[in-house]
């Protein structure tokens, strides 16, 4: 199937690690430049290594936080100038703090919703100039299940989250006469640092209402992210695409697994 995207050029933000270095992968794979940034150093020269260790030489990285609006700035003009211009920008940087509502502080709700929330919204009024300019180009937001059906313990998170895709949708409509598509993923829960101490202390107990009866991979997420960025999704946007297994598909998705036991 041909998506497209070879000479295109694709920006992650929080690339470096988990779905969003898979996505990167996924994206260098058919043949399109990639730009990423994280705050942390070791992760982006890893990623950097790695990618070129691969045979992969368009591709580039920056130590940024995403929160930084003249840092992201000056990113995104250097990624112009290196690879001609953008052609699809991934909002994916994002952090979680849970903790019961009364004892966040007020600084968290900054923090989170800088980074899950505002940041979004200020690198596509970054990007979407370049883009209608061009009168081309694809944004995707990645958004959480948590924006659906939030968690107790992430009241900041679920509702940056739900800003997330709500912007999506407005943002899709207002930039639809540029040719520009904005659409969001909505992971379920993903096996990667985001999510690692909750995983460690509720395994068992996060799958109980995944249909498909595991945790998703970063790498479950790279071929839907790939997909809805090619020219394969051209009629697509305004929506969130839900990669999670099936999550609350039902309300009881393990009848379904201990009914295939009795039939054995
Ligand atoms: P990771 O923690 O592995 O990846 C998030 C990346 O974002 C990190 O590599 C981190 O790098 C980067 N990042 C965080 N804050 C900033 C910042 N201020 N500036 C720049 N980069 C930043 O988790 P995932 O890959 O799972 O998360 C990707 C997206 O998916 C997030 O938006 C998350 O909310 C969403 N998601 C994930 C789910 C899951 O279960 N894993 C479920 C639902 C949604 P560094 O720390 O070096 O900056």
């Amino acid at each position: 199937m041909r998506l497209g995207l070879e000479g295109k050029t694709v920006i992650i933000t929080g690339g470096a690690g988990g779905i969003g270095k898979e996505a990167a992968k996924a994206f260098l794979r058919e043949g399109a430049a990639v730009a990423v940034f994280a705050r942390t150093k070791e992760k982006v020269d890893n990623f950097l290594r790695e990618m070129h260790g691969q045979g992969f030489q368009k591709v580039y990285g920056e130590v940024l936080d995403v929160t930084d609006q003249e840092g992201v700035r000056c990113f995104l003009e250097t990624v112009c100038q290196e690879f001609g211009t953008v052609d699809v920008w991934i909002n994916n940087a994002g952090i979680a703090i849970d903790k019961p509502f009364l004892e966040y502080t007020e600084n968290e709700w900054d923090t989170i919703m800088n980074t899950d929330l505002k940041a979004v919204w200020n690198c596509i009024r970054l990007v979407a100039p370049i883009m209608m300019k061009q009168e081309r180009g694809v944004i995707i937001n990645i958004s959480s299940f948590a924006s659906k059906i939030p968690s107790a313990g992430g009241a900041i998170y679920g509702a940056a989250k739900s800003g997330v895709s709500s912007l999506t949708r407005t943002l899709a409509a207002e930039l639809a006469p540029y040719h520009i598509r904005v659409l969001g993923v909505v992971p379920g829960m993903i096996d990667t640092e985001i999510s690692k101490a909750n995983i460690e202390e509720n395994g068992e107990q996060l799958v109980q209402n995944v249909s498909l009866g595991r945790l998703g991979t970063a790498e479950d997420l790279a071929g839907p992210i790939v997909f809805l960025a090619s020219e394969q999704a051209e009629y697509m946007s305004g929506f969130d695409l839900e990669v999670t297994g099936g999550k609350f598909a039902v309300q009881n998705t393990r009848w379904a697994w201990k009914a295939k036991e009795s039939l054995i």
